[in-house]
């Protein structure tokens, strides 16, 4: 899923980007207000690994957290959508590792992300997360690589970070303490 300008799009297992309805659930989001703070403009290629060191240099703290929202010209992304699955649920790192991947070439877009603090780690991702939606809202994903061309760059920095649990009783039997083994499975 991405979410831009207040609009949410889901994005399919096959790399196309739909308009996110509002009976419409996810088992996991993280949002913020854009309060744009830092600017910066970046007009020569640049590689993934690139970008994410630019990036740490505009940052005054690795401690707090970032939304960042890149829009321009991009060489080429490679981006991947996860499959909906079924019970008994597998670890998304099980599910990556069969995901399809979608390289695209030449194209306009948006990426959009955070960047959290290490000490997330368990309930968000420390480091970048990237999702990409092209100008004419019709495709994306979850980056996985990519280059740059002429694009520029916003952040916001805050200090806040609100978690929601959800009200559902999977969630409630679950047993985390365990990596996560669901005690009981058929609850619902
Ligand atoms: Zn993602």
């Amino acid at each position: 899923m991405i979410g831009l300008d207040g609009r949410f799009y889901r994005i399919t297992a096959d790399g196309t980007a739909y308009p996110v309805q509002g009976t419409w659930k996810t088992p996991f989001a993280a949002v913020s207000y854009f309060d744009r703070d830092r600017k910066a403009a970046i007009d020569k290629e640049m590689t993934f690994p690139e970008l994410l060191k630019y990036l740490d240099s505009l940052l005054p703290s690795p401690n707090i957290f970032y939304a960042i929202r890149i829009e321009g010209d991009f060489g080429y992304i490679k981006t991947r959508s996860v499959p909906r699955q079924s019970r008994p649920y597998p670890k998304l790192t099980e599910v990556v590792a069969g995901q399809p991947t979608f390289d695209l070439k030449e194209i306009k877009g948006s990426l959009v992300g955070f960047r959290c603090p290490y000490y997330v780690k368990g309930v968000n991702v420390p480091g970048y997360h990237f999702h990409f939606i092209d100008s004419a809202k019709t495709k994306g994903g979850h980056v996985l690589d990519l280059r740059l061309g002429r694009v520029s760059v916003a952040i916001a920095p805050t200090r806040e970070f609100c978690l929601s649990l959800p009200l559902n009783p999977v969630f409630d039997a679950t047993d985390y303490e365990h990596q996560g083994e669901l005690k009981a499975r058929d609850v619902e």
